[in-house]
């Protein structure tokens, strides 16, 4: 049977996280470890200079699951050294309530979670649902978890590509009107950081990187071209980061 590690950024309690592990558990053993807190933005984290604790939690369905005060990639380390005992076919991050495109992927915790993966030799897939920034109220993870099972069940049956992080958004609409899945590449986000100067109480300067939601160039073949048309985005992605189209221009320069 196929034993999966369910895990994400936005902490044991988000209901991302359970609507995901409801769904994992149709397609195999699911395990829970998340982190005690929300992780997100935090990049991709090996926590070497304080020791990490882990305790069992019951989650609101009765779902019993292991909190950890380590960030997302560490509670993917620690399952696949072996803290539970058990080992693991696939590690399923997410769902994290805004969709992780272009860049994003390297400020996400939901897909460097599954990068964690990737590295400690076990398939990585990191999902998100592309909610509006100022959405009030509950969200609706079900078409998203729906969608990531669909997509689960199909990598395993056709085998997952090698050393590769599958990164999936969805768009936040009704189910019925999600066109389908389109396999896309990274695309472009435009970020609106504006640096935010105030003052504290004592009249010392703070700083927040502020400024308005991030948007993206909406280009066909796209991450974020395929959420905005409507589509599941399934992104392959790896770790090598290397410039491979510069590599031959750099290596003919005189050093
Ligand atoms: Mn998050």
């Amino acid at each position: 049977m196929t034993h999966i590690l369910v895990t994400n950024d936005d902490g044991v309690s988000a209901p991302g996280l359970l609507a995901l592990a409801f769904e994992m558990q149709k397609v195999g053993e699911v395990t829970v470890l998340a982190p005690d807190r929300n992780w997100s933005a935090s990049g991709h984290v090996k926590t070497m200079h304080r020791p990490l604790r882990v305790k069992e939690v019951q989650l609101v369905d009765g779902l019993s699951a292991y909190a950890s005060d380590g960030a997302p990639s560490d509670c993917v380390a620690l399952a696949l050294l072996g803290l539970t005992g058990e080992k693991f076919d696939l590690v399923v991050s997410g769902i994290n309530p805004n969709a992780n495109i272009g860049h994003d992927v390297t400020y996400s915790g939901t897909v460097t979670a599954a990068m964690e993966a990737v590295i400690g030799g076990v398939p990585g897939v990191a999902v998100s649902l592309d909610a509006p920034e100022n959405h009030l109220g509950v969200l609706d993870y079900g078409a998203a978890a729906r969608f990531a099972r669909k997509i689960v069940e199909t990598l395993l049956s056709q085998g997952f590509p090698e050393k590769t992080i599958i990164n999936i958004n969805v768009p936040y609409l009704p189910e019925g009107e999600i066109k389908g899945v389109q396999i896309t590449r990274q695309g472009l986000r435009l970020y609106r950081d504006r640096l935010d100067r105030r003052e504290d109480p004592r009249g010392r300067p703070y700083y927040w990187i502020g400024g308005d939601a991030p948007t993206g160039v909406q280009e066909d073949g796209t991450d974020f071209g395929a959420i905005k048309a409507g589509y599941v985005s399934v992104t392959p992605l790896r770790l090598d980061l290397t410039a491979y189209q510069v590599l031959e221009s750099l290596d003919l320069w005189e050093w």
